[in-house]
């Protein structure tokens, strides 16, 4: 199947000069899903008159650099025109969050935004280790090492594996086996000073780590705390895989043709898109 990864955000934490935090864009023949919507990911799609693009939305979990423009995505859809409600995949207890963020923001004088995130995007909730579907499109998921319920997820149709935020687990290496495209978190470069197993997180050592045993074709680095620490996150990487290496960056893409994967940058202002392989 063809298909395409459009990296809107990839940073931990906040937005910052070069981009949103999480968010990314599958787009396959049959549909356009938003996987996880980060602040600052509703301002980039509108900026590019994408926002009415997505078919469905998935969240990995609760955290703000991966929900925090949902609000911002359910008035879109709500005002000053209603839209077609889009269905929304989250872990287990988001619905509670869901309704605290509903409760917080909803306006009680306006029947189209009284509840707008339960409203405009209906949510089924998954328990992570389980399958869905979207739109056709099968969903393997299982529980991350993460403080709140958080869904690691494969599409299997794809060759797809998204990590979300979570430690290295014998339970994510299963799930990304022999992936062609493992998009992992790489929060820090590496866990010299922390207890980032209790934390929740990898560094580009596990990352690493977990490409390797998992026997990827190409590694995606993402949720990168600082934009500065690429360069070193993609070495300590490689101290365990030496296979297709590449960081994540707003508006960079993924496109798969025929099962080759060819990474295109981000087109420069009053510039057309290059390409590269893998070399940012
Ligand atoms: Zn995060
Ligand atoms: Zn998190």
């Amino acid at each position: 199947m063809n298909w395409e990864l459009e990296i809107i955000g990839a940073r931990a934490g906040s937005p910052d000069r070069f981009g949103p935090a999480s968010g990314y864009l599958l787009k396959t023949d049959a549909a356009t899903i938003l996987v996880d919507c980060g602040p600052g990911v509703i301002g980039q799609l509108a900026a590019r008159d994408r926002l009415d693009d997505v078919d469905a939305v998935i969240i990995s979990h609760r955290h703000l650099d991966h929900s925090g423009d949902l609000m911002a995505y359910a008035y879109h859809l709500a005002f000053p025109d209603l839209r077609t409600p889009i269905p929304m995949f989250g872990p287990t207890g988001f619905s509670g969050y869901v309704a605290q963020l509903d409760d917080v923001h909803g306006i009680p004088t306006l029947p189209t935004l009284q509840r707008p995130v339960t409203q405009m995007l209906p949510l089924t909730e998954v328990t992570p280790g389980d399958t869905f579907e979207v739109h056709g499109l099968r969903v393997d998921t299982v529980a991350a090492l993460h403080p709140v319920p958080t869904m690691s997820m494969s599409f299997p149709d794809l060759g797809l594996v998204y990590t979300a935020d979570t430690a290295l687990t014998p339970e994510l290496t299963k799930l990304a086996s022999n992936t062609d495209l493992l998009l992992s978190e790489a929060t820090y470069v590496d866990s010299a000073g922390r207890d980032i197993l209790t934390h929740g997180h990898m560094s580009g050592v596990e990352a690493g780590q977990l490409a390797a045993d998992s026997g990827a074709s190409r590694l995606v680095l993402t949720h990168l705390s600082r934009a500065e620490d690429a360069e070193a996150t993609r070495e300590t990487a490689t101290r365990h895989f030496d296979g297709d290496l590449s960081l994540a960056s707003a508006g960079k893409r993924f496109l798969v043709r025929d099962g080759e994967i060819t990474a295109v940058a981000a087109a420069p202002a009053h510039a057309g898109a290059g390409t590269d392989r893998g070399d940012h």
